[in-house]
């Protein structure tokens, strides 16, 4: 592939994307970085937008000076006959060779990347293989309650305490572990809600064979959630980021708490 064409297809994608002279310093740290991470090798991309630029030659011989040199810097380890990178998990046992520009979505979610705490909160830095988080459950986190069935309890007690606080226990059912967090945090700024998920101690593709419920039940009033458990690979963060769970305010939460304390019915059920 052309050094100079590919970088002239960086400078011409950012160009025709935000271009008044204005935003030269922005352009050149965002083509930049499209080099770092590989972003302008796109076959094809380069020749359809290179058609459409016939002003601003000087600006864009500055990018192409900067956007080869860049470029050079990157691929230099990588050498002539580039063999396509596999995946930074390969030792863990993927098997996929990645077009550069795949690697970073990839990694993302690859089944072979390590499994971290599933707990929340950031404070446990654990990581190991998914056959390791049990045994890391148990040793590191020995508060953490087990319930066996596919219907159960799960009693938060004490919802009103102050600031952000996580509830977590354990559920096994169908020779699985599912693990139950309620969290309650702000957010929005000044607005507390409360987030309630399963989580299944397994991959997404095991996750997928199972549902759960959650319900509230109070006088005359029943608040239920159902879903697909997400994975410990995806984390309570990320169920929360998407509002993938059981969302309710700290009214409805009263609505529902007998004393404080308040009881989510939980069935896990396979399908
Ligand atoms: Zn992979
Ligand atoms: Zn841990």
């Amino acid at each position: 592939m052309c050094v100079s064409a590919e970088s002239a297809c960086v400078c011409v994608c950012v160009c025709s994307m935000l271009c008044p002279a204005s935003c030269l310093p922005l352009l050149r740290e965002l083509a930049q970085w499209r080099c770092l991470l590989g972003w302008h090798r796109h076959p094809g991309v380069g020749a359809s937008s290179a058609a459409g630029l016939t002003t601003n030659t000087g600006q864009q011989q500055q990018h192409q000076q900067q956007g080869s040199e860049v470029k050079g810097r990157a691929s230099r380890p990588v050498g002539r006959t580039k063999p396509l990178p596999v995946s930074q998990y390969s030792s863990a046992g993927c098997l996929l060779t990645l077009h550069h520009s795949e690697k970073p979505d990839h990694e993302e979610v690859c089944e072979f990347r390590p499994y971290t705490c599933p707990c929340p909160g950031a404070t446990c830095k654990w990581h190991g293989s998914l056959e390791a988080v049990m045994p890391h459950l148990m040793h590191a986190h020995k508060s953490i309650t087990t319930l066996q069935g596919e219907d159960i309890v799960f009693l938060a007690t004490d919802i009103n305490l102050p600031g952000a606080v996580d509830w977590v226990m354990m559920q096994s059912c169908f020779s699985h572990h599912f693990m139950l967090v309620l969290e309650k945090q702000e957010k929005y700024e000044g607005h507390q809600q409360f987030f309630a998920v399963v989580l299944l101690i397994g991959t997404r593709k095991q996750a997928e064979n199972f549902a759960y419920r959650l319900e509230l039940n109070g006088n005359r009033r029943r608040l239920t959630w159902e879903a697909t458990p997400r994975s410990i690979h995806d984390g309570v963060a990320a169920a929360i980021m998407n509002s993938d769970c059981l969302v309710f305010d700290t009214s409805i939460a009263h609505l529902f708490a007998d004393n404080g304390n308040l009881g989510i019915n939980v069935t896990i059920s396979m399908c």
